[in-house]
């Protein structure tokens, strides 16, 4: 069993992913434990108290078999915020706080089948769910939609790569115009009965899901969602992790 806790972690280095998007790797001495799929809140300690220019929820995009923290995101220079500049100039050795694990975004194990869809960023925690279960070896079948406006896609190779190593592994990413309707899943998972749905991304994405899903009559014990809102609503979020954590 994993409670959520505060961990210090030191940063080690940032990897260019994709256009504008960037990894930002800690080391977390080992003592971090977490489910694939799972989310920390990260705090950049600064003289700059005000929560919303200091901390964010990010999905963790390595797995636990890596051995490092990895997180995952878009960086604007122009635009971007006070946070995502703080984390863009880390130097190897800072210091950020990590509290979590939260959320029960990892694989149900009540099922046999599972699927995982995606919008744009969102593919993190997906990331992180496929990189375990290659390590793991694991049999259950997955199939993963990823859903992307435009080229580069993140991950893109090293997602391929599990797929072709995998026979039980599918990936199956689609680019605006081409989207994850009602007619390609059922045509790509057949009968949804039976089927547990990991569906992460920005809430107006997962809204329109959700929907679809409830739709073709999958119910709510099948869908477990990793929904990427804002700030105004984490606190609510990581009082309600912590009380009803249940590992
Ligand atoms: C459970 C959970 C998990 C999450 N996991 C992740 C994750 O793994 N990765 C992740 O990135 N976020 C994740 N988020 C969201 C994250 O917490 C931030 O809210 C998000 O990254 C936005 O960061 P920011 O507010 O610092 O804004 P920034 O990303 O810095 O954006 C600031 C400004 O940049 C501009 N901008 C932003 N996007 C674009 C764009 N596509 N094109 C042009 N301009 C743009 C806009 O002007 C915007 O207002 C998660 C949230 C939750 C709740």
């Amino acid at each position: 069993m994993t409670f959520p806790s505060l961990h210090r972690l030191s940063f080690v280095e940032r990897r260019p992913e994709s256009v504008n998007v960037y990894s930002f790797i800690f080391d977390h001495g080992n003592r971090v434990r977490w489910r694939a799929g799972q989310h920390f809140i990260f705090w950049i300690p600064s003289l700059d108290l005000w929560i919303q220019h200091n901390s964010r929820a990010f999905s963790v995009s390595s797995a636990p078999s890596e051995g490092h923290i990895r997180i995952t995101t878009r960086y604007f220079a122009e635009k971007g915020s006070k946070f995502k500049h703080r984390l863009f100039n880390m130097k190897q050795g800072d210091r950020i706080i990590a509290f979590g694990p939260l959320q029960r975004f990892y694989l149900n194990e009540g099922f046999s089948r599972h699927c995982g869809v995606a919008g744009g960023i969102g593919i993190t925690p997906l990331r992180s769910l496929l990189v375990q279960l290659d390590a793991d070896s694991s049999i259950a079948p997955f199939t993963l939609f990823y859903q992307n406006a435009r080229p580069p896609i993140i991950f893109d190779e090293e997602l391929r790569a599990i797929a072709t190593r995998r026979p039980n592994i599918r990936v199956i990413e689609l680019m605006d115009p081409a989207h994850i309707d009602a007619e390609a899943l059922k045509r790509e998972m057949g009968d949804l009965a039976g089927i547990a749905f990991y569906v992460s991304g920005s809430p107006g994405y997962i809204k329109a899901i959700e929907v679809m899903l409830r739709g073709l009559g999958v119910n709510d014990e099948q869908i477990t969602q990793d929904g990427f809102w804002d700030f105004r609503e984490r606190v609510v979020h990581v009082l309600r992790a912590c009380f009803e954590h249940k590992d």
